[in-house]
């Protein structure tokens, strides 16, 4: 694990050391204390030297796992879509903050990637009807599976939002976590995400930042219920002009939101 060290801090190091730990020979943190004879059985075989090798390409330990935590379920990921962040989760539970647990309502999110949003709705509003659309097959694939591996149900389906004018429903919420970060942005971003997750779920052109925003609110003009709401995680940079955008196509009450890192992460807006 020496090689990690000029990529990751050690506390990162150590934990993925106990994640794979566990994915790979079922062993916990506490086995290796309780039992110290076992640091030197013959576990640090060839799928833990892959491990290592994939770690030193910067590849996320999540790929490497082929799964990630969000809001306290494990789902599914591979390298067509995004790892779930905590900041997402945080927009998850604004959703849940927002709602009736019980009220039936409809749901969209739109560039679903790994499911994690309506799959996580889905679980906790058991009377909801959720949707979920991705421009990408691969991706709806790994949306699908979670859905079924987590028990739930959410209507998944194709579609491209920059090439239409209309949706088919209607919903009481549209939610999205699109790309948004500038190609300008790339350089401060980290190699792990740079090499291996997806450029489609990620970047957008600096000449127009907003584009799936505009595209997305234009949509819930006629696809959202009245008193129906709109949820987008956005570019800490970019707030204002999101709130702007909504503004001007007379979306009511846009609140901005910080994420954990106090970045100015999500908006919620009402149409009216
Ligand atoms: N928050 C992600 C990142 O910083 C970007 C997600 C997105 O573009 N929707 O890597």
């Amino acid at each position: 694990m020496q090689k990690l060290t000029h990529l990751y801090p050690e506390t990162e190091i150590n934990s993925f050391f106990y994640l794979l730990l566990e994915k790979l020979y079922g062993k916990r943190q506490i086995d290796l204390s309780l039992h110290p004879e076992l640091r030197n059985k013959d576990w640090p075989d060839e799928a833990f030297r892959n491990a290592l090798k994939e770690l030193e390409q910067e590849k996320p330990i999540q790929y490497i796992l082929g799964e990630a935590e969000f809001a306290g379920l494990t789902f599914m990921v591979n390298e067509h879509v995004l790892i779930p962040r905590p900041e997402t989760e945080e927009l998850a539970l604004w959703i849940l903050e927002s709602l009736d647990e019980n009220a039936p309502v409809g749901i969209l999110d739109l560039g679903t990637g790994s499911g994690c949003i309506p799959i996580t709705l889905a679980k906790r509003l058991t009377m909801a009807e959720v949707h979920g659309l991705d421009v990408s097959e691969r991706a709806l694939e790994i949306a699908r599976g979670n859905a079924e591996t987590l028990g739930v149900q959410v209507h998944f389906f194709n579609f491209d939002v920059l090439t239409t004018d209309s949706l088919e429903e209607t919903y009481d919420v549209m939610v999205s976590n699109p790309p948004y970060v500038r190609w300008s942005e790339k350089e401060q971003m980290r190699g792990n995400v740079l090499k291996h997750e997806p450029e489609l779920a990620l970047f957008v052109d600096d000449a127009d930042p907003l584009v799936f925003y505009r595209k997305i609110g234009r949509l819930g003009l006629s696809a959202l219920r009245p008193n129906g709401m709109l949820f987008f995680e956005i570019n800490e940079n970019l707030a204002e002009q999101v709130s702007e955008t909504l503004d001007r196509m007379s979306y009511q009450s846009i609140s901005v939101r910080k994420d954990i890192y106090g970045k100015d992460r999500m908006i919620r807006a009402y149409k009216k």
